[in-house]
């Protein structure tokens, strides 16, 4: 395959040969330097590339340029090349511009010229984005085929999770594409055991699930260890931000996640308001960082599900979906929250067959053309419609309150209010859910009261619920399962039964001494991003003083 495209555009032939230079010496041997002297030049340059399928990782503009501005070009270059990264060339006196643009056009960076010494200046910043853009590149494609049916939940499952863990693969809907049913023939294989995935080496997995995939895709699901200090359940924010800083601080550390690294936020489409991330970070992204983060400090993590906790003495055991058990120290519990379900008619019976729960950003591009509903008022609903938006014809967001001010962020209903094919439909309830093997039609309360709207796609955002049911019950809980911890543990002044330790226990540690828990599933704790890397960290140090004891 060819090499990706990097592109510089600028007016001063001077300073656009230099740009060109300082691209070639770093970047020449994996990538072809291109370069053009004008907005329209390049406009036109990258329809010709386009028309030829050409891959292009990097878009760099000068601002200051006669005719189509570096922002202006940025903004119609994404229309052809939505994935490019997209860097804004500015003069010190142009940084107002590149923030507004980094809102609005959604421009990746922006770079002061000059910015000498490359080495510290430049290319530390296109070593990121280009390695953000490789990893959404499926230029490695290892030939995975998935055969399976677009309105099934285990098939929807299944291209999640490939999807969540970088896997690249293509898929093929039984109902539209006819060669899904020609691959299954050459291999004498039953469409009626969906979904099946075609391996390179020629080998299938019929029925497959995520289970019985990970091994297959190279996610290992065996403990190399016998014992650790530290074994974290769930790879979300707060798990990822433990390992880090366990595996850090020598810690033998060991993660245990059932989908992929990045937890709610693997799903979210973008964070706008993590720190030190000006234009955002796709929550996939920020797992990806992380995960490869603590495996550089030494950190294991096993593609399994938690399915029970055994505290022996000083010993605790988390038990694993495939019967096996790992054994440590100390238990990190950062399992998170999920959606909670949609109760109304017809809901349970079209799970996963067009009602679906969190952003399914895998669903977004099958919902190409079409119209969506989103459930729900808050910021999650918010950046999934506006992540819907850019596939589907239009995006009914679905509100039971009177608008959205109370309840979502300032910046996500400015860019609401900016996206034309984005519509709020206040004080509006669904129902009920129509179809039989696929959603097909939905009922709605409103201020015109009741109706019934055609509907293949619904995407539900209403609250979260903790998967706490597997715990024992010596591990306290609240009234909706979220766990209680340091000092919410005590009831009229008094530690519960369960704590039998002459100490108190440490702010993040559960009824259960040596069990800690951190992030969204802790009772009381703020549902952000930054809330649960904060959680994370700060519960290893709690562990170091737990371990201490010892
Ligand atoms: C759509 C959406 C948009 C959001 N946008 C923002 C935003 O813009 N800014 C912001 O600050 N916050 C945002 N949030 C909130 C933020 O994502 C959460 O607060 C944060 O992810 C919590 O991190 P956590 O590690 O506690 O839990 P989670 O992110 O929920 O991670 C928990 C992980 O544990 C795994 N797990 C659960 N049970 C088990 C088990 N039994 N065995 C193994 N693994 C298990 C799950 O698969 C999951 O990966 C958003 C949330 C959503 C859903």
């Amino acid at each position: 395959m060819a090499r990706p495209i990097l592109l510089a555009v600028d007016d001063d032939v001077n300073e656009l040969e230099a740009v060109v230079e300082d691209l070639r010496r770093q970047y020449g041997a994996a990538y072809r330097v291109m370069s053009a002297t004008g907005g329209q030049a390049a406009l036109d340059m990258l329809a010709q590339l386009k028309m030829h399928q050409e891959p292009l990782a990097l878009l760099m503009s000068d601002q200051q340029m006669p005719g189509i501005s570096g922002v202006e070009f940025l903004e119609r270059a994404q229309a052809l090349y939505p994935e490019a990264r997209r860097v804004l060339l500015t003069a010190y006196a142009d940084t107002d511009v590149a923030i507004r643009a980094i809102n609005s056009m959604h421009i990746h960076y922006y770079l002061n010229k000059p910015w000498d010494p490359p080495e510290e200046k430049l290319y530390p910043v296109l070593n990121d984005l280009l390695e953000d853009w490789q990893a959404g590149y499926p230029r490695s494609f290892a030939g995975l085929r998935v055969i399976g049916n677009r309105w099934s939940l285990k098939d929807h499952s299944v291209r999640n999770f490939l999807s969540r863990n970088h896997v690249p693969y293509r898929w093929f809907d039984l109902a539209e594409n006819e060669d899904a049913l020609k691959l299954l023939e050459e291999r004498q294989l039953d469409p009626g055991h969906l979904p099946v995935v075609l391996f390179a080496d020629g080998s299938s997995l019929v029925d497959a699930e995520p289970a019985t995939l990970a091994e297959r895709v190279g996610l290992s699901t065996q403990a190399a260890q016998d014992f650790y200090d530290m074994v974290v359940v769930g790879a979300g924010p707060a798990g990822l931000a433990a390992a880090v800083y366990g595996a850090s601080e020598g810690l033998r550390t060991l993660v245990i996640e059932s989908v992929a690294p990045g937890g709610q936020a693997g799903s979210t489409s973008r964070i706008e308001n993590y720190l030190g991330f000006p234009s955002g970070v796709t929550g996939a992204e920020l797992g990806r960082r992380a995960h490869a983060q603590a495996t550089r400090f030494g950190a294991e993590f096993l593609t399994q599900r938690a399915t029970g906790l055994r505290i022996d003495g000083q010993y605790r055991f988390v038990q694993l979906g495939d019967g096996r058990e790992v054994s440590s120290h100390v238990v990190l519990l950062a399992s998170g929250v999920h959606y909670r379900q949609l109760d109304i008619p017809g809901a349970a019976r079209l799970r996963g067959r067009g009602i679906y729960y969190g952003a399914a950003l895998v669903e977004a591009v099958s919902c190409k053309g079409e119209e969506v509903f989103v459930v729900g008022g808050a910021n999650s609903a918010g950046q999934a419609a506006l992540h819907f938006a850019k596939f589907a014809c239009k995006v009914t967001m679905l509100v039971r309150g009177d608008g959205l001010s109370a309840t979502m962020s300032k910046y996500l209903i400015d860019e609401i209010g900016r996206t034309p094919n984005v519509a709020v439909e206040s004080r509006t309830q669904v129902l009920e859910a129509y179809g039989e093997s696929r959603l097909e039609a939905l009922k709605l309360s409103g201020p015109q009261g009741e109706h019934r709207v055609l509907a293949t796609s619904l995407f539900v955002f209403i609250g979260a619920a903790p998967a706490t049911g597997w715990l024992p019950a010596s591990i306290l809980r609240d009234e909706k399962g979220f766990i209680l911890a340091g000092p919410d543990l005590r009831t009229g002044g008094k530690l519960p039964e369960p704590w039998q330790e002459p100490r108190e226990p440490f702010l993040l540690e559960s009824s259960v001494p040596g069990v800690f828990v951190a992030g969204d599933v802790r009772h009381g704790s703020v549902k952000r991003v930054a809330s649960a890397v904060g959680e994370g960290s700060i519960a290893v140090q709690f562990i170091h003083q737990y371990l201490a004891g010892f």
